[in-house]
């Protein structure tokens, strides 16, 4: 096994084909609002990371069966997860929260998955979500954006947090049954190779069950877009993105599932995506370059454990 797909894990827990539907609701952040800082992460555009979704003038539940039609229709899907996605999902008042979710409960959805902060997780969401998971028979998972465990890097994209917080929401992730996946973006022009490598070992160390693998995206309009024009920032090649992936898939533990190895891109106000190449053809490439040169996850993630001392273990 080169890496661990997700739809192989997807099809190991539930038995069959499942699809992940996104929905968008009419919430903001605390990193755009004021709350915590304004304007948000330097990389994210007015409309967040839902460019995809339904409008968020439809209810939960119509995004949820329009979309679920659609996907039935093409792919022929069978079970689905209701993927709050866009903007900080637990940055809500609690009783909203509540509906949101609860209206997320629809025959043949297996799984809510909420996209929030490390700085927006606490008990009593949790709390309920524990009581959704018990009463209806639905997974949980939790979706928390880090980007970068670098702490310089996440103050010059104005992520508005540093690791501690990201470590402190996964301590109080871990007190229940929920899953945790982690966003990383593995080309931050800040970050060189070292900082992937040590990503990958604390993901590794927190025992996270999911990883995203972003590739950055420039829009126009956000403070990134202005730096990239300007001539401020400068970018890895794809070659050198390639080697990135492949060197955290090799530090990162086994049994970590990787649920996307790159980004996409809206159409309109891209000024950077992809090195303008698809998406599907740099996995294919990535995995390619995995084939040929022997690498594959965990063959490096030899680190943990009191590596310092086991070879007193092996000799005992
Ligand atoms: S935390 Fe997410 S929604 Fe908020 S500003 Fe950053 S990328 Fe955008």
């Amino acid at each position: 096994m080169l890496y661990y797909e997700y739809s192989k894990f997807l099809k190991e827990k539930y038995g069959t084909k499942v699809y992940k539907l996104p929905i968008n609701l009419p919430i903001t952040c605390p990193n755009r609002d004021g709350n915590i800082s304004r304007g948000g992460c330097t990389f994210c555009a007015d409309v967040g990371t839902g460019f995809e979704s339904l409008k968020s003038t439809l209810s939960v539940k119509e995004q949820l069966t329009k979309n679920m039609d659609y996907i039935r229709k093409r792919y022929k899907a069978e079970k689905f997860i209701a993927y709050f996605q866009n903007y900080t999902n637990t940055y809500v008042e609690l009783d909203e929260f509540k509906k949101y979710i609860k209206d997320a409960v629809i025959d043949d959805i297996v799984e809510i998955s909420i996209s929030t902060r490390p700085d927006c997780i606490s008990k009593e969401y949790l709390d309920y979500l524990e009581q959704i998971r018990q009463s209806y028979n639905v997974e949980i998972s939790i979706e928390l954006g880090l980007q970068t465990v670098n702490y310089h890097t996440l103050k010059k994209i104005n992520r508005g947090h540093t690791l501690a917080e990201y470590i402190d929401a996964v301590n109080i992730i871990n007190k229940y049954n929920f899953e945790i996946c982690t966003h990383l973006i593995l080309n931050l022009p800040w970050d060189n190779l070292e900082d992937i490598i040590e990503s990958a070992k604390i993901i590794s160390a927190l025992k996270i069950k999911h990883v995203k693998i972003h590739s950055l995206y420039i829009i126009k309009g956000t403070v990134l877009g202005d730096q990239y024009l300007r001539g401020d920032i400068k970018l890895i090649n794809k070659e050198e993105y390639i080697q990135r992936v492949i060197t955290f898939l090799e530090y990162l533990y086994p049994d970590i599932v990787i649920q996307r190895l790159m980004g996409r891109a809206p159409k309109e106000n891209t000024l950077f995506s992809n090195w303008n190449t698809s998406w599907w053809k740099i996995r294919d490439e990535i995995i390619e370059k995995m084939k040929i040169n022997n690498n594959y996850q965990g063959r490096l993630a030899n680190y943990l454990n009191g590596k310092g001392v086991s070879k007193f273990k092996i000799q005992s």
